[in-house]
């Protein structure tokens, strides 16, 4: 008997229509005879008007408070799917995160899972029932819900799908697979029959979002096979595989982007040990993290030091950045919110020279300026103005020759 854990994302999940969907496909897989457990995300937009909902009422809330909120939208979900499948003569049983038990720490908004127990499930699965689980979700050991960071319910999927050993894990989304990049951006991308583990994380991290990092990087550790799929059509997907044979003949697998960065400088500091982690410290302590950073020497013993952060901390980091200028006594800090980070991912880049030069070039055809570039060894990351994303994107597809053939 075949053991599969279903995810089924916001979009698919969207109306009642959609769960009474959702449910067919998953009476029809029960049916061919295997085990299914099922996980689902919040109706789609409903995380992000809850969170909406909650800054009506305060500024910054507790994130207990928050989980507590936002961990609503997946009850709704399981509750809804579990009654579709009655309907459909299908024994299901829901649950959330916490009767389960996922168990996390307790950084709320961003729980890391530390253990899942099965024995519920595989008690339920033995008794031919279907396993629904709320997404996104958890419970730390005082018993506070957790939930798991934005797009977290493919983490509860690949999880369970580790804790339970299934045979495969698969993502049901409103896209048929992973593509060389966001096809809403370029309608001529590709999908990727398959991608490595080493690329998807590269990509997620870089911000695909199609896949939550934590959920490739478990599935990378615990060897799940992991495959993206459409919710609403037919076919194989995108594999997520170790193999790296078919792909060796790409230099580059895909082109990521992110929208949520800004860029933040400290000019004319005095060039001396020790003051990376004088700029950095604070924003270190403040819980605030620090993507690229770039520090260059000017003539007169001072350095100039930029770095990006996500566009939500912008305002914090700015201003203990402002302290700390005052400090050390240095020139000026500025800041730009208006950036994004296009990205080229590929293992073939290892074995490559001159590819560097093939985006640099591609981008200074169309007169984009590169204002950072952070490399290693499988990507290379640009920083540009935002208002060429669109642009910046299409070209490196084109140029690195992604595009779908005619
Ligand atoms: P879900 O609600 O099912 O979790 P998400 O919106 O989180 O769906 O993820 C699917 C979306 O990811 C797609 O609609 C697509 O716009 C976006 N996306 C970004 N990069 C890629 C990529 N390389 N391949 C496929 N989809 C991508
Ligand atoms: N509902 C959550 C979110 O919108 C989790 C998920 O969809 O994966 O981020
Ligand atoms: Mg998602």
């Amino acid at each position: 008997m075949t053991l599969y854990v279903y995810k089924f994302g916001g979009t698919s999940v969207g109306s009642v229509e959609r769960i009474k969907a959702v449910a067919e496909k998953v009476k029809s897989a029960q049916d061919e005879g295997n085990q299914l457990v099922v996980v689902v995300s919040a109706m789609s937009g409903e995380t992000n008007r809850l969170i909406a909902l909650a800054k009506d009422i305060q500024q910054q809330p507790t994130d207990r408070e928050l989980d507590v909120l936002i961990s609503t939208g997946e009850q709704v979900t399981v509750a809804l799917l579990s009654m579709a499948l009655h309907q459909v003569g299908c024994e299901a049983c829901s649950y959330t995160g916490g009767q389960v038990k996922i168990l996390t720490d307790s950084s709320h908004t961003k729980a890391r899972i530390l253990h899942i127990e099965d024995q519920r499930m595989r008690s339920d699965l033995a008794k031919g029932k279907v396993v629904v689980v709320a997404g996104f979700q958890g419970v730390d050991e005082q018993g506070n819900i957790t939930t798991l960071g934005r797009g977290g319910s493919d983490t509860t999927a690949v999880a369970l799908a580790a804790a339970l050993k299934a045979d495969e894990c698969h993502i049901y989304t409103d896209v048929d697979g992973v593509y060389t990049t966001d096809p809403r951006v370029e309608p001529k991308a590709r999908r990727l029959d398959k991608i490595t583990f080493e690329e998807m994380l590269e990509m997620a991290s870089l911000g695909s979002k199609v896949l939550q990092i934590r959920s490739v990087e478990f599935a990378g550790k615990y060897n799940v096979p992991l495959r993206v799929l459409s919710s609403f059509a037919e076919g194989q997907g995108t594999l997520i595989t170790y193999e790296e044979s078919e792909m060796e003949s790409a230099l580059i697998s895909g082109i990521a982007f992110n929208r949520d960065e800004a860029k933040l400088t400290i000019n004319g500091v005095p060039d001396r040990p020790g003051i990376a982690s004088k700029i950095l410290t604070p924003i270190a302590d403040a819980n605030i993290e620090v993507d690229m950073i770039i520090q260059n020497i000017a003539d007169d013993a001072t350095t100039d030091f930029t770095f990006t952060v996500n566009r939500n901390d912008y305002l914090r980091a700015k201003k203990l950045l402002d302290t700390t200028c005052a400090e050390l006594g240095a020139k000026k800090v500025s800041g730009d919110e208006g950036i994004v980070k296009v990205s080229i991912v590929g293992v073939g880049m290892r074995s490559h020279a001159g590819i560097a030069s093939t985006m640099f070039q591609a981008l200074a055809a169309e007169g984009i300026n590169i204002k950072m570039i952070s490399t290693s060894e499988i990507k290379i990351s640009v920083v540009v103005d935002e208002k060429y994303l669109e642009l910046a994107v299409r070209t490196l597809h084109s140029a690195f020759n992604l595009d779908q053939a005619k």
